[in-house]
């Protein structure tokens, strides 16, 4: 699926990305923009700009007001909202900060670039394709508490 987000939902664009959506988001990005890039390409708004909803929905264009407090709560609602799995697959995700496809890369062409401690302590490596941006992932500390978003994002979709 393929979503335009406004400038107040940048953590649900990361996320989105993580789960291998197709995420637009520029905080510069004006509300006129936002609304020719949804109706150009045919993209689904999010936003939290209620002004912003009523408009698009008189343009007859996608939109979710999206309404949740918590990021928790965000992911379930557009969980709910487009039938959209909450697992990561690491075929399919993305790069949570540009939006760009991931390849692995080998321990040896990342010595210098990631810390000793983590090549040592992990296995997998991912690289962002993106020329510019480049970042490295891997499944770190952090990883935990991924998986425990997530979790908790499935059990309040299921209500
Ligand atoms: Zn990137």
């Amino acid at each position: 699926m393929r979503f335009v987000v406004d400038g107040m939902l940048g953590g649900l664009a990361k996320w989105l990305r993580m789960l291998g959506q197709t995420v637009e988001y520029d905080t510069r990005a004006t509300d006129n923009l936002l609304l020719e890039q949804a109706s150009k390409n045919q993209m689904i708004l999010l936003t939290r700009d209620e002004e912003l909803h009523r408009r698009a929905v008189a343009k007859r264009i996608p939109c979710l007001s999206v309404q949740g407090a918590t990021e928790i709560e965000r992911l379930a609602e557009v969980s709910k909202t487009f039938n959209l799995s909450l697992e990561i697959s690491m075929a399919e995700t993305k790069c949570p900060e540009c939006g760009g496809n991931l390849h692995e890369a080998s321990k040896s062409a990342l010595s210098g670039i990631v810390p000793e401690k983590s090549l040592a302590l992990y296995d997998k490596f991912w690289v962002c394709n993106t020329l510019g941006c480049g970042k490295v992932y891997w499944m770190g500390s952090h990883w935990r508490q991924i998986h425990n978003t997530l979790e908790k994002a499935r059990l309040l979709a299921k209500y």
